[in-house]
């Protein structure tokens, strides 16, 4: 059962510089609604159409095993970790920013977090003597590994834990690194844990 679906922004900070964005102080915290999660098992994902570039965003992503206490490692804390894509409407989103408005329809529509199998969470050390990737139709567009991030874990769900509330069934996107771009119908995207294809899917568009 998932519960709330947490996202970090801006956690790389190769990658806020590629969109031009400042490199945040504290987490940048946004959510996107729990029916934007589906598996990445092969399947094609419909993706609104006419509404301007959808960019991929390699994600890795944490599962919450247990209620939240302070003090407690994040290594207890979560259970199981996976890789996913934070798809997003890159253009509704510029719009929004300039409006100030929330993030919520270039983020929060169906089928926006697709998520791998998932496995054990490795200890820091383990982390981050692995890479993840993602590949677009078969080319490597995307490299990250904890070790970039602006945010370490443990800050990502201190902060939230404290701010929003950490329980059971909640997962958190932590950001992507550098390398984001556009897609298109057919595409295809395979999500790799230090080399080995976790999952997958493939960019459909809605027949009218
Ligand atoms: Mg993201």
């Amino acid at each position: 059962m998932i519960r709330n679906v947490y996202c970090v922004g801006r956690n790389y900070k190769l990658h806020a510089e590629e969109l031009g964005n400042d490199v945040p102080s504290e987490p940048m915290i946004f959510l996107k609604p729990s029916h934007a999660v589906v598996k990445a098992d092969g399947q094609t994902l419909i993706m609104p159409a006419d509404k301007g570039e959808i960019h991929y965003e390699a994600e890795l992503v944490i599962r919450i095993g247990r209620a939240y206490e302070k003090g407690m490692a994040v290594q207890e804390l979560v259970d199981t970790a996976a890789l996913g894509i934070d798809f997003t409407l890159r253009d509704v989103q510029n719009i929004l920013k300039k409006k100030g408005h929330p993030w919520t329809a270039a983020k929060g529509f169906q089928s926006s977090a697709p998520v791998t199998s998932y496995f054990a969470l490795p200890d820091q050390e383990q982390l981050e003597s692995k890479d993840f990737t993602l590949l677009l139709n078969g080319d490597e567009v995307q490299r990250g590994n904890v070790k970039n991030m602006i945010f370490s874990l443990q800050k990502i769900v201190d902060y939230i834990a404290e701010n929003y509330g950490l329980g059971e069934g909640d997962l958190i996107f932590t950001g992507t690194p550098e390398g984001v771009g556009p897609v298109k119908t057919g595409d295809k995207l395979e999500l790799a844990w230090d080399g080995e294809i976790l999952g997958s899917c493939v960019i459909g568009t809605r027949e009218s």
